[in-house]
């Protein structure tokens, strides 16, 4: 039986971890090999105080990051495309030249090709096509994933099989706010606006349990210090329940129905 490969495509270092990164855990432990393809080196975030990076080193620093959330995962190879973090929407680094969103959509679709080709996934993940909270990196780093898929599968030689979005579903978005709502009203995250966030419950055709993997995980969010992690405010219960559980809507191939398959790896 020759191995299976795992590709998951983001846009920043932390997207992989902080959205399936469960699911990675789970994929590297049953021996898959998992592969990670990050758009850019996150260079537009913000950096949380406990960290000692700087807007001039956070590139570096976060790549560092990647490597090891990676490691903790049991990644076998955290790729990097080497875009430039485009920032929020609209911030001033949305116009640079070298932005990420800037980029010509065909030469990012050849670039995720190309990584395709090389490590040949049976199975790709990416972000849902709302970018989670419409991070316009997000947004722009899945639809080039499927672009790619899709040319692949079109061009009748090797392609990867299936194709999902990792999403989270908005019905468990709204009861993790309601319970940080009531203990937290002033915290930030209560101010979030929930509808926004997340995609819509009946788009959700596979859930991934991943319980077992819950200290490894949460040593992979730790492993992104400077950035804002979705655990920092988090009473440890609620946490609980978030790292439980991943949710998965799968694109290619279709039709596709909750309940229709027990993994992603089903019929490979
Ligand atoms: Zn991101």
């Amino acid at each position: 039986m020759t191995q299976k490969t795992l590709l998951c495509v983001v846009a920043h270092p932390d997207d992989e971890t902080f959205g399936a990164g469960g699911t990675l855990i789970h994929a590297a432990a049953q021996g898959v090999k998992v592969v990670t393809a990050c758009a850019t080196r996150g260079e537009a975030g913000e950096i949380m105080e406990r960290s000692d990076a700087t807007p001039e080193t956070l590139a570096a620093v976060r790549e560092g990051e990647y490597r090891k959330a990676g490691q903790i995962m049991g990644v076998s190879e955290s790729l990097l495309l080497g875009y430039r973090d485009s920032g929020m929407a609209g911030t001033p680094d949305n116009d640079d030249p070298n932005a990420f969103i800037q980029q010509p959509e065909e030469r990012v679709v050849q670039d995720i090709v190309d990584v395709m080709e090389r490590h040949r996934p049976d199975v790709v993940l990416t972000m849902d096509e709302g970018g989670g909270y419409g991070h316009p990196d997000h947004i722009f780093a899945s639809k080039c994933a499927l672009a790619a898929f899709e040319k692949l599968q079109a061009g009748g030689g090797w392609a990867p099989k299936k194709f999902y979005y990792f999403a989270f579903p908005r019905s468990r978005m709204r009861d993790l706010w309601e319970r940080l709502q009531a203990e937290d009203p002033d915290s930030e995250m209560a101010q979030i606006d929930v509808e926004a966030i997340g995609v819509p419950d009946e788009q959700i055709t596979l859930s991934v349990e991943i319980p077992q993997h819950e200290e490894q995980l949460r040593k992979a969010f730790a492993a992104h210090v400077s950035q804002q992690s979705p655990l920092d405010r988090m009473p440890d219960d609620i946490a609980a329940v978030f790292l439980r559980e991943e949710f998965y809507i799968r694109v290619h191939p279709q039709p596709a129905v909750l309940g229709d398959e027990a993994s992603l790896f089903d019929g490979i």
